[in-house]
């Protein structure tokens, strides 16, 4: 219920406006984005560095349906790139491709992808791709194929909860995909996804398995200690050590754990989302755990 009251909250612009003109709420928000600035994202990631952790700098902001907002978008990541290089940072950027007008000019969009990925490798910092609501999935799937083909250092998120999801990663084996597995952060149609924890773990141990014997250097988006001990177990299974897959988190949840993974070898990395467009992403962060709303209404109290 609390569930589906956020996930409307996250799609109702009123609300969005009433909450995000509301400076007690855009001081609340900081546990969970970094700040409004890429400086304040470049501070993180500095500090996350020097806690032995990596860094995916992520421009909140999603579904942009005007060419400026795009061109902004795309000035922003060009500008991480070239910042997290000048500062010697160990930093990806973690881009939306809604955000560079996969919805508004498909062409622009593969223009803009290819504009952000040479310059990326120009500088020596990698890039993922984030993946988005279903509608988007296949044709995510196609750009990443054309970009891994150029670019193979580029790494895709790929939803676990999504019933299309094994076949998908069939289909992309003979890439040597570079994948970051989420459980998939969208509400979608029982027909498309899993609704279950157990299943979206079951899928997500099986996909796991999947990338230790298909994939390259995968990377485990999730916070579930569970299938953080299952890959654990699975690379030594496949005979990986921890140099080739890595733990990501998302910033501000889990310190203790990303800790715990640090100190026993493990590559950790954080995202760190920035930007003045954080609503939806925060209601994303409280559909997931109710606990956050509390947090969110206490500070937003004064309490
Ligand atoms: C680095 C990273 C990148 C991601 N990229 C994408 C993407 O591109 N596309 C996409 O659809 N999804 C993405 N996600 C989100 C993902 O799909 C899940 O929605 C999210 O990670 C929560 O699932 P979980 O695996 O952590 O498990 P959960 O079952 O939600 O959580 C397990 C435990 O982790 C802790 N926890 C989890 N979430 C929170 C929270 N919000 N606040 C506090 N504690 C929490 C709690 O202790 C909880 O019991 C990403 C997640 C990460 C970590």
């Amino acid at each position: 219920m609390v569930n589906r009251v956020l996930m409307w909250a996250a799609a109702s612009p009123r609300l969005q406006r009433q909450v995000t003109e509301n400076p007690v709420a855009r001081r609340a928000a900081h546990r969970f984005v970094a700040g409004a600035r890429l400086e304040d994202a470049l501070e993180a990631a500095a500090e996350l560095n020097s806690r032995g952790i990596g860094s995916i700098l992520d421009l909140l902001g999603e579904g942009v349906e005007d060419l400026s907002g795009v061109g902004h978008a795309v000035a922003e990541y060009e500008e991480a790139t070239q910042a997290i290089a000048a500062q010697g940072l160990d930093s990806t950027i973690s881009i939306k491709l809604s955000q560079l007008g996969q919805t508004v000019d498909r062409d622009a969009c593969v223009a803009n992808l290819g504009r952000i990925l040479g310059g990326a490798k120009a500088v020596g910092v990698r890039v993922e791709i984030d993946m988005e609501d279903s509608t988007l999935v296949p044709d995510t799937l196609e750009l990443f194929r054309e970009a891994a083909t150029a670019h193979p250092q580029t790494r895709l998120a790929i939803q676990a909860m999504l019933r299309r999801t094994p076949l998908d990663l069939e289909a992309l084996a003979p890439l040597k995909p570079r994948v970051r597995l989420v459980k998939g952060a969208y509400a979608e149609p029982v027909e498309l996804a899993q609704q279950g924890k157990g299943e979206i773990r079951a899928q997500f141990k099986f996909l796991t398995d999947w990338l230790f014997r298909h994939g390259v250097d995968p990377a485990f988006g999730t916070h579930d200690d569970e299938l953080i001990a299952h890959a654990r177990k699975a690379a030594v299974q496949a005979g990986k050590g921890p140099e080739d897959f890595e733990f990501q988190f998302l910033y501000g949840i889990r310190r203790d754990l990303q800790r715990e993974l640090v100190d026993n070898g493990h590559r950790v990395r954080v995202y760190v989302p920035f930007g003045s467009a954080w609503y939806p992403y925060l209601t994303r962060r409280m559909a997931e755990r109710p606990a956050n709303l509390l947090f969110f209404l206490r500070a937003l109290v004064g309490r």
